[in-house]
């Protein structure tokens, strides 16, 4: 993926700054300023949620998977944020990184399925136990029962995965005689 998280969190922080800065002043011309920054970083936000669905999908097709996604909610629970990027990773629009996901997967014919996001980031994959020590720092993820050890990132998609994986199967197993 091309995606720069930190490139991206870097602009949000940038545009986050001159907010404050016009909101200071007040006056009639930075209020209408402020509204005309406001709708250009949201339509840049969409922007950007098309180019990773655009991107998620082909990838999807190329490659004759599905789409996992945890259900709406689950990834600012699961992020744990300095305060300095609360605010940023808050506005993001994932609802409609969903919204942009769902449509462009359903006309590609790739299946999505979406999962309960609860405890993802506290599953060891490998053993199943759950445990938020499971968690030395907000980066990296050891299991206390198996050992097994990685980035927490990886370790959550991997659930996610699993889950929607199962989820599939279930649902597309013949029904019972
Ligand atoms: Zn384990």
């Amino acid at each position: 993926m091309n995606f720069s998280g930190r490139r991206l969190s870097r602009y949000r922080r940038w545009h986050a700054r001159r907010r404050r800065e016009l909101q200071a002043k007040r006056t009639k011309s930075a209020i209408r300023r402020l509204k005309r920054r406001a709708r250009r970083e949201a339509r840049h936000a969409r922007h950007v949620n098309h180019t990773i669905g655009k991107e998620v999908v082909a990838v999807a097709q190329r490659t004759g998977r599905g789409i996992a996604l945890e259900e709406l909610g689950g990834i600012r629970d699961r992020v744990r944020l300095r305060r300095d990027q609360r605010a940023t990773h808050a506005s993001w629009p994932f609802h409609h990184l969903g919204d942009v996901l769902a449509y462009k997967a359903r006309k590609a014919g790739v299946p999505v399925v979406t999962v309960d996001a609860h405890y993802t980031s506290q599953t060891c994959p490998r053993c199943g136990h759950v445990a938020r020590t499971h968690r030395p720092t907000r980066e990296q993820f050891l299991c206390r029962q198996c050992g097994l050890a990685g980035p927490a990132d990886v370790v959550a998609a991997v659930n996610v995965r699993n889950r929607a994986r199962r989820a599939w199967v279930l649902v597309n197993a013949p029904a019972p005689a």
